[in-house]
């Protein structure tokens, strides 16, 4: 085990503090640290990772709410990635079979509202973000304008006039560094980080508060002293005045140990990091619509390719038939790809809930056991927000209430 040692307080921490304890310092975990610790709460922080990082380093890094309606997929597109891996997206039939019921929750769901109710926990979000930053001086490679291609003008106006953004010319998106993109929108507001900065930072940051960090420990969960939950390291039973569950993919699994179902599948995404030799070769950071593909070039070395949505459960690997589909697409859009040199290959796990919304708020039947999942594929443009919301539902403060209920643990159940 590897306990990071706290530096110095922050907060008004006393003796009578309450005791508090995440699982899962990821990105929601460690901004759920972050606010409860600003609060005076005495926050310990587990992971069972040796570092704690999963899907909040190997992401696309964009933050960027305005993109989160989902690619309108036919029934023909949605019965061929169960069949094989041709695009982007595959889903396993042993997925399909073994979670039947998070399948049929996500086609019985009509998603009308999340794009709305999505934008208002992303300005939030966006807000808490630009705080965060100019409070705490951190700068993780922050790049302002998110842009988004298409094959064709008309799905680059279909998205303007719907979720707004400026619309781009060809030879705009020309000096920006793409081909064979005819439609483009800029979405000015918002913005791109480079994942793995932001998760340094934020984690030496909250050292620095006085959050006390345990890594490579597996937490489990104890219902024995029901309504009360308590956690477990090593077989060893612990109390906490508050226990909150944000282990991103493996949410499910503790929430299960207490007999609750939260419905949170992995779905797995590769990013592959270059070193441009110095070059800058796009101009912002971009979503290749049509394909599901996210590029972004945080500093003069480092591009940022990320794509695929497999349901797979936690299986790590993408063959090079996969690798390829996914360079020779981006060869196909991108300029000058000449000279890169591949330094990391990642794989992230998506938390995924069949209506698409996180799951925040308390477990039933339990008094101090609470739950804020990432969001599938907003988790790190949403971290900052749903962790304020949690929060909130903790001290029974508002905060979006009127948001709260699509968010409920409950809202598979009644
Ligand atoms: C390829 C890809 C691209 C993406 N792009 C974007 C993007 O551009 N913008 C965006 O907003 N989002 C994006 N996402 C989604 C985003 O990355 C995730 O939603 C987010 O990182 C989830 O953060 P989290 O902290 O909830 O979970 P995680 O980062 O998965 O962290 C959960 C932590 O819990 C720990 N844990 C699990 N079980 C236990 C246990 N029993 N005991 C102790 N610790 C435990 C894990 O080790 C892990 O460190 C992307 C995801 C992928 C995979």
């Amino acid at each position: 085990m590897k306990t990071i040692p706290r530096r110095s307080i922050g907060g008004d921490q006393t003796a009578s503090s309450p005791k508090l304890v995440i699982l899962g310092a990821g990105i929601t975990g460690m901004f759920l640290a972050y606010y409860l610790r600003k609060d005076g709460y005495e926050v310990r922080l587990i992971d069972k990772d040796p570092v704690g990082r999963e899907a909040s380093v190997y992401n696309a890094g964009l933050l960027t709410p305005s993109f989160a309606p989902t690619p309108q997929l036919s029934k023909l597109q949605l019965l061929s990635a169960v069949i094989g891996r041709r695009g982007p997206l595959y889903i396993s039939p042993m997925q399909v079979i073994t979670h039947l019921s998070w399948f049929r929750i996500a086609s019985g769901k009509a998603l009308t509202g999340f794009e709305e109710s999505t934008m208002k926990i992303g300005k939030l979000s966006l807000r808490l973000y630009e705080e965060f930053f100019s409070s705490e001086n951190i700068d993780p490679d922050l790049a302002k304008g998110v842009v988004g291609l298409y094959r064709t003008v008309e799905d680059a106006k279909a998205f303007s006039t719907r979720f707004g953004g400026k619309l781009l010319e060809p030879a705009e998106i020309s000096r920006m560094g793409y081909k064979g993109l005819e439609g483009g929108i800029l979405v000015e507001s918002e913005f791109s980080i480079n994942p793995a900065k932001l998760f340094k930072q934020l984690r030496t940051r909250i050292q620095e508060m006085g959050v006390v960090i345990t890594l490579d420990k597996e937490a489990r969960l104890d219902d024995g002293a029901r309504p009360r939950a308590r956690y477990m390291l090593d077989g060893k039973v612990f109390e906490a005045d508050s226990i909150i569950v944000s282990a991103g993919s493996w949410t499910r699994t503790l929430c299960n140990q207490v007999g609750f179902e939260p419905e949170i599948l992995p779905a797995s995404g590769l990013v592959m990091i270059y070193d441009t030799g110095g070059r800058r070769v796009i101009a912002r950071p971009t979503l290749l619509e049509d394909y599901g593909i996210g590029i972004a070039q945080h500093d003069d070395h480092t591009l940022r390719v990320t794509s695929f949505f497999e349901m797979v459960g936690f299986k790590k690997h993408y063959g090079e038939g996969r690798k390829k589909w996914l360079v020779d697409i981006v060869s196909r859009h991108v300029t000058d790809l000449s000279k890169l040199r591949l330094v990391e290959e990642g794989i992230g796990f998506r938390p995924c809930t069949p209506d698409q919304f996180s799951v925040i708020g308390r477990v039933p039947y339990y008094e101090n056991l609470y739950v804020a999942s990432g969001n599938c594929r907003l988790g790190v443009t949403l971290a900052p927000a749903s962790a304020y919301i949690l929060r909130s539902i903790i001290r029974g403060e508002d905060c979006l209430d009127e948001i709260k209920p699509l968010l409920s643990p409950e809202r598979f159940h009644s």
